[in-house]
């Protein structure tokens, strides 16, 4: 089963709002072995979403359509939808009652006239209820099969529709196509001989997450990914500021198959990723951490210079954290890395604030002073200003305290601040996940 998605809303185009419902209908449609095809995103324009939606129907011939569907002026989708397919609207009493039930028990007192648009029918349409909100899900079929389901724009209400109506209707099509003997990917005929019903299909995906490592040294590591692959499972490539996640897909297999399909990829993929990956998944390199701290018994305290506390929040950000991490010192300015860390002065006075020499200072003053066995400094340049040609900006200096080792790491890091400092607190945790998995020998 192919789909086309078109999300309607000017304010998505001015990237005044993200588009998480296409990121939540991609994901959605993916676990039901829905193939999204295609994505536009258009604006409360009639012209530009009957365009889109023509587009969607001539491609994949079903189209989900959200937003829009309002009781406001801007929201335009019903009736240019209904106009592409030359229907009238057509007011529907039980809608027109549902509405006024919501308003009064809601305490909202008389409902204003501008709601009844949301009672407006496209002539055959079929009503999909919405628990959630006023704006009922339309589903339109064409005489050649071709469909358009109209949903809020509202997350909560799309994705809503989108599970408990849209995907169980576009799954049953699906089936009831293959059993057609029409090819799986859809079109609109069927006249193929029957064939017995083949097991419904998903498209899932599983994520190796890496740090430490730029996305093309993990190519050459990788080398060519087809062999280690197999039949029906994708690779894509996925870096990001705090490392590179490698997401196979497979497509188009029964569940337990894809299961299976996407556990002889990764077993084949992770060897090759070695130490650099870290999980899979939507693992967090903080917990891998504290989870290796808590296996050691080991307590965690941190100083934080150019980081400013973004250490300690992606530790606090774990449930359990409390197991393993004692807290730590946010120690911006020099004299606090003195009077709280016992950083030296003179130290500083040689080497600069961003050195070797205070990260590791400030690790075991932050070990020192926490009673801790494991310790995770950062001083660094996070810009735009105060870099210089020795010490540009994304310069960072990272120190891990373990098994009464400090070992020191230094970086240059590109990106904006916000980039750098999310980077140097991903490498200050790799830096003690190295350290406790080599049991502090190396
Ligand atoms: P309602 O019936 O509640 O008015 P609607 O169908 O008219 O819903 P919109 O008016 O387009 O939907 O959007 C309602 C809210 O949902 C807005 O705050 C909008 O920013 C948000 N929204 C709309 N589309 C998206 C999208 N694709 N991703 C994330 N949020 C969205
Ligand atoms: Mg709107």
């Amino acid at each position: 089963m192919r789909c086309d998605l078109v999300t309607v809303g000017t304010e998505l185009l001015l990237g005044f709002t993200v588009d998480g419902n296409a990121a939540a209908a991609g994901r959605a449609l993916a676990a039901a072995g829905v193939r999204l095809e295609a994505h536009a995103t258009v604006g409360d324009d009639p012209a530009a979403i009957r365009a889109a939606v023509a587009a969607a129907l001539e491609r994949t011939g079903t189209v989900v359509v959200t937003g829009g569907l309002g009781p406001t002026r801007d929201d335009v989708t019903r009736e240019a939808v209904a106009e592409l397919f030359g229907r009238r609207l057509v007011r529907d009493p039980a809608l027109v009652a549902a509405l006024e039930e919501r308003f009064g028990r809601l305490g909202r007192g008389p409902m204003p006239e501008a709601n009844l648009r949301q009672a407006d029918v496209p002539e055959g349409a079929a009503v999909l209820p919405n628990r959630r909100g006023t704006a009922p899900g339309l589903w339109l079929e064409d005489a050649g099969g071709r469909v358009a389901v109209l949903l809020p724009g509202v997350p909560a209400e799309m994705r809503g529709l989108l599970e408990e109506e849209v995907i169980p209707r576009l799954v049953r099509r699906g089936e009831a196509r293959t059993r057609a003997g029409a090819p799986a990917g859809g079109g609109t005929g069927g006249q193929g001989a029957a064939e017995p019903a083949s097991p419904p299909t998903v498209i899932v995906s599983r994520t190796l997450r890496t740090t430490g490592i730029s996305e093309s040294a993990l190519a050459d590591l990788v080398g060519d990914p087809a062999p280690l692959l197999g039949d029906g499972v994708t690779l894509a490539w996925l870096p990001g500021p705090e490392g590179t996640d490698l997401r196979l897909t497979a497509w188009d297999l029964a569940a337990e198959q894809a299961g299976a399909a996407l556990g002889r990829a990764a077993a084949a993929l992770r060897p090759r990723l070695g130490a650099w990956c870290y999980g899979e998944d939507d693992a967090d390199l903080a917990a891998v951490v504290l989870e290796a701290l808590v296996a050691r018994q080991a307590r965690l305290a941190v100083a934080e210079s150019c980081t400013g506390g973004l250490l300690g929040a992606r530790l606090t950000a774990v449930p359990g954290s409390s197991r393993a991490f004692l807290g730590g010192v946010v120690a911006y300015d020099n004299d606090v890395k003195c009077a709280m860390l016992g950083v030296s002065a003179e130290t500083i006075a040689r080497h600069g604030a961003v050195s070797e020499a205070v990260a590791r200072e400030m690790c075991a003053g932050a070990a020192r002073s926490c009673g801790a066995d494991a310790a995770l400094a950062v001083t660094g340049i996070a810009g735009p200003d105060g870099g210089t040609p020795e010490k540009p900006v994304g310069t960072v200096w990272v120190a891990a305290g373990w098994g009464g080792r400090v070992r020191a790491f230094h970086y240059t890091f590109p990106g904006e601040r916000d980039v750098v400092r999310r980077r140097a607190a991903q490498a200050a945790l790799d830096a003690l996940r190295r350290a406790l998995s080599s049991g502090g020998e190396d």
